[in-house]
């Protein structure tokens, strides 16, 4: 076992109250002679630890007085976690962080619109000073005020944009409606996304390229509680260059037995973390919820690693009918719909297992050349094709979803 993780786990049971309960009376050799028997640490314990040990948890391993910020995750399906981070730990967030965005191509000679949700969000703060530490000029833009973000990209000639990529059909509304302006005409260059799936489809891609003349790059994989990021594209866009070496232990399990899965091309699983010099909150076998697939170890920009590509959550798996579909899978499915569709969309099943129906209501965009009825049927039979289920489509006119400036969340249970 390499000493990273030895020291770390030191320096764990040492300091930490949350994982010497959890480890029992086990021993650090005990440990390491059976990593892969370490227990798991899931998001609910550790919400479940801060409601019974607020606002920190017991695996708080420092001094009050030595917390430098409080961040917390954004809460799209759980309740936040409340965040800590030692001077270190900011340093080390912001190293992997500025390494993901330079991996992208972004420099010096870029001006930069950084549009996440400051509000206490990681997103916000700590990768506005990601972005800096590639050297761009940055913009500390947040959300909000589209038309006043507008005027300001002109105003300042910035190229580059980072935001959700679900925001760029927001700007696009406000663009057509108040400068009568097509999105190609606010010559932005960059386009640094992340934060929501999408990219990883190419013809979405494609569209959102060519429509806006940018280069698009899947920028930001992370996880707060983990570090801020973890994996970028390069400009090549041939998947999450993971750049977390030396900060994070990476593993892949079977969701299902928990199994350990070696991390080669081609393998498929749930990734789990280990963070190997976090001094607040360190996480020991941190379950991410994300399963992946690595699709390479080496690419021709020079990246000596793993690469791997975002394929589901073990948590937004539906049961339908049977049958088990990942939120995900209908996300990518849809988004080969965009020539046709706005990108705004929401899928609504019943609140309960077993789900019986999907309605997906679709903005559809108003350049279609297709009717609504041969719309309809065509996704209709793509969706039977393609995930083998079947699913009601309801088209609404174009712009009439309400544009979010943060995190769209695209499923609801309200059947
Ligand atoms: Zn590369």
């Amino acid at each position: 076992m390499n000493k990273a993780i030895e020291r770390q786990l030191e320096y764990v049971l040492e300091h930490s109250e949350f994982y010497r309960r959890k480890f029992g009376n086990a021993q650090l050799e005990e440990l390491l002679g059976n990593f892969d028997s370490i227990p798991f640490t899931v998001k609910k314990e550790v919400l479940d630890d801060q409601e019974a040990n607020a606002p920190y948890g017991s695996n708080l391993c420092v001094n009050v007085n030595d917390i430098r910020r409080i961040h917390k995750t954004s809460g799209t399906t759980q309740k936040p976690v409340i965040i800590a981070l030692t001077e270190n730990d900011i340093r080390h967030v912001i190293e992997v962080g500025g390494a993901c965005f330079k991996g992208c191509g972004l420099t010096y000679n870029n001006t930069v619109m950084h549009c996440l949700n400051f509000n206490m969000w990681a997103g916000g703060l700590t990768d506005n000073l990601s972005l800096e530490a590639t050297g761009a000029t940055v913009v500390p833009f947040g959300v909000g005020n589209t038309k006043g973000l507008i005027e300001m990209i002109q105003f300042l000639k910035a190229d580059a944009i980072h935001c959700t990529p679900s925001y760029m059909s927001k700007i696009e509304q406000v663009l057509m409606e108040e400068f009568s302006m097509l999105p190609r005409d606010l010559g932005l260059k960059k386009g640094l996304f992340g934060a929501e799936s999408g990219l990883q489809n190419p013809a979405f891609r494609k569209n959102l390229e060519d429509k806006w003349g940018i280069g698009a790059f899947n920028a930001n994989y992370g996880m707060s509680e983990v570090l801020s990021m973890i994996a970028s594209e390069c400009t090549l866009k041939r998947g999450l260059h993971y750049r977390a070496a030396g900060k994070l232990h990476m593993e892949l399990i079977e969701p299902e037995s928990g199994r350990s899965i070696p991390v080669q091309k081609g393998a498929r699983g749930e990734i789990v973390f280990t963070n190997l010099l976090k001094e607040a909150q360190p996480l020991v076998r941190y379950r991410s919820g994300d399963l992946v697939e690595i699709k390479d170890t080496e690419c021709d920009c020079g990246y000596d690693g793993f690469i791997f590509e975002v394929i589901g959550r073990s948590d937004d798996l539906l049961v339908i009918r049977g049958l088990n579909v990942f939120v995900s899978a209908i996300e990518r499915a849809m988004s080969r719909w965009i020539e046709h569709l706005t990108g705004m969309y929401e899928i609504l099943v019943s609140k309960n297992e077993p789900i019986e129906d999907i309605i997906i209501r679709a903005e559809k965009n108003s350049a279609s050349k297709l009717s609504d009825d041969q719309l309809i049927h065509r996704m209709i039979t793509d969706f039977k094709t393609v995930l083998n289920i079947s699913v009601e489509i309801v088209l609404i006119p174009d712009g009439t979803m309400e544009r979010v400036e943060g995190k769209t969340k695209r499923l609801k249970r309200v059947l």
